[in-house]
């Protein structure tokens, strides 16, 4: 019987007899931009039906079957869950297919004109549909496509799925075109790779979204990221993932968003020979400015100006409460008080933005002003350290190790496997030491060692691996989550644990979470079921 299963193992046997092929759900938001538009009389214009228009007819986003409209988020409140039309892609090289809807804005924008109204809608799309989809796709115009992107990874709080956004230089709709290939990576990477990170997909890179800028108006690769590697590369082979870059929330924290950011209260000035005190002090004084992006020569210097008047006119401002943030025109390097004009900036207060580009200088600035109890002290601090990878801090030690020194991952997996079996922490954290990607690998049968640990005897080991960033939204070869597991199992703390750090049951779970429900209520209803009604766990 159903409710009887409590090792990760009987499921996957179960299932896999069942010849099962598992799905991932895609949620794709239409914004706008190039990538969805046509021709008129006016230019290229945004159109709608992106679904059936464009995606519909491809047989790589089409299996041909006739699948039921799926639940998508659509308003907030107790009736804002509706239904859209859903496609199907054929089963991927990883052996999953993607179901997926398009959710267009009523507004189809040309990203020129995004603002934080804008930004808020992305935000509040993805958290009314976080609970219902395994990844988020974000089509957007390029012309702001990494403002967008850095705004998002701040706004997006203790996030643990991946969420990709991309474009294109040339309409879907037009015979030659790179909307196809960036389409195709973004929903691949958003449905097999769990990288809970806000990335931009683009010309076959996976880039940190918040290191992104654009560097052409025509190229096919018309982004970089000037100072941090890819986080991944697509070829026509694979996709390489560097597993050892992506970032994790290790907060035990569901994910939240922080809406409304301050960016008409922001500005970003770009330093010339020649400019004068009296035109950085206008801009300083522009009517309830709160924060100013200053892009200095090279490692973070500017003109003194006559009789030290831009460094009083800083100094002054910096006063009044407004911060300013020190980031270097160059595209790659970083601001560094080497030099005395340099020095001097920072004596009048203002932060060394490190290597942070201007979009994400700008919309972190904008994010931090925006927190419930702000101070010009707490966002000066902020500014200055990596919150979201957005800026390299030169403090830590890297710790790597030659490739083919340490045993193969199979077997420190089985190590690990061992000290969850055996409630020995100590061996699990020795294992990790030396590669910590493995606390997301799975095994044979997909369980990576959260699955384990959801069901040990040591809540300490659970702990540990959340507090390490380890995933708790991945799925078994059996499609169960760690928390399904828990809860099967009837283990009260360590639902409760795992629903700390953001784990919630997969629509797929529902309704044999139902089935079960009856034997542990207590635990599937901590779990989130609304154990008697079904399967409503929103
Ligand atoms: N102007 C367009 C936009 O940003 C350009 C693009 O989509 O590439 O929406």
């Amino acid at each position: 019987m159903d409710g009887e299963i409590t090792s990760p193992m009987d499921e996957v046997v179960n299932d896999m007899s069942a010849g099962h092929v598992p799905e991932t759900r895609v949620l794709i938001i239409m914004t706008g931009g190039t990538i969805c538009m046509q021709k008129s009389s006016d230019g290229l214009v945004p159109a709608r039906n992106f679904l059936e228009r464009c995606m519909a007819p491809r047989p790589e986003f089409n299996d041909g079957h006739n699948h039921d409209p799926i639940e998508v988020g659509l308003h907030d409140g107790p009736n804002g869950v509706g239904r859209l039309q859903s496609l199907r892609t054929p089963t991927s090289v990883y052996g999953k297919r993607v179901r997926y809807a398009v959710l267009e804005f009523e507004e189809l924008l040309d990203s020129s004109s995004i603002d934080s109204r804008g930004w808020t809608q992305i935000a509040q799309t993805i958290q009314r549909n976080y609970k219902l989809f395994d990844g988020f796709v974000v089509l957007h115009g390029t012309d702001s496509l990494a403002y967008t992107c850095s705004a998002l990874s701040f706004m997006l709080q203790h996030l643990g799925k991946p969420v990709i956004l991309t474009g294109s230089q040339v309409p879907f709709a037009e015979r030659k075109n790179d909307a196809l290939d960036n389409l195709m990576d973004a929903v691949d990477v958003a449905a097999h790779f769990m990288i809970p990170e806000v990335c931009l997909c683009f010309n076959s890179t996976l880039f940190r979204g918040n290191r992104s800028t654009k560097i052409s108006a025509s190229a096919f690769d018309a982004f970089a990221s000037p100072n941090l590697p890819p986080l991944a590369r697509i070829t026509a082979v694979d996709t390489t993932v560097a597993w050892n870059m992506v970032t994790r929330p290790t907060t035990l924290q569901a994910f939240s968003i922080q809406t409304d950011l301050e960016i008409h209260h922001v500005a970003c000035l770009r330093i010339f020979p020649g400019i004068t005190a009296k035109m950085v002090d206008a801009v300083l004084r522009t009517e309830n400015l709160r924060g100013l992006v200053l892009e200095t020569f090279g490692a973070g210097n500017a003109p003194s100006g006559h009789d030290n008047e831009l460094f009083k006119v800083i100094a002054d401002a910096v006063q009044r409460g407004i911060v300013i943030v020190n980031i270097t025109q160059c595209l790659t390097g970083s601001v560094n008080p080497l030099y005395a004009p340099g020095m001097v900036l920072g004596r009048a207060g203002v932060v060394a933005g490190g290597d942070m580009t201007s979009e994400a200088a700008l919309t972190k600035l904008s994010y931090l002003l925006a927190l419930p109890g702000a101070t010009p002290e707490s966002v000066a601090r902020d500014m200055a350290i990596s919150i979201r990878g957005e800026l390299t801090e030169n403090s830590g030690i890297i710790f790597s190790h030659p490739t083919g020194e340490l045993s193969s991952p199979v077997t420190q997996l089985t190590a690990i496997a061992y000290g969850i079996a055996s409630g020995d922490i100590d061996r699990v954290k020795d294992v990790l030491r030396n590669d910590s990607q493995l606390m997301n690998r799975p095994d044979y049968s997909g369980n990576t060692p959260v699955h384990l640990a959801a069901t040990g005897s040591s809540l300490a080991i659970l702990r540990y691996l959340l507090g390490l960033g380890a995933s708790v939204h991945i799925r078994n070869n059996a499609s169960r989550t760690p928390l399904f597991l828990a809860a099967n199992a009837g283990l009260i703390p360590h639902v409760m644990l795992l629903r700390q750090a953001g784990a919630h049951l997969h629509q797929e779970e529902l309704p044999t979470a139902s089935l079960h429900a009856s034997q542990r209520p207590e635990a599937w209803k901590q779990a989130g079921l609304e154990v008697g009604h079904d399967d409503k766990t929103r």
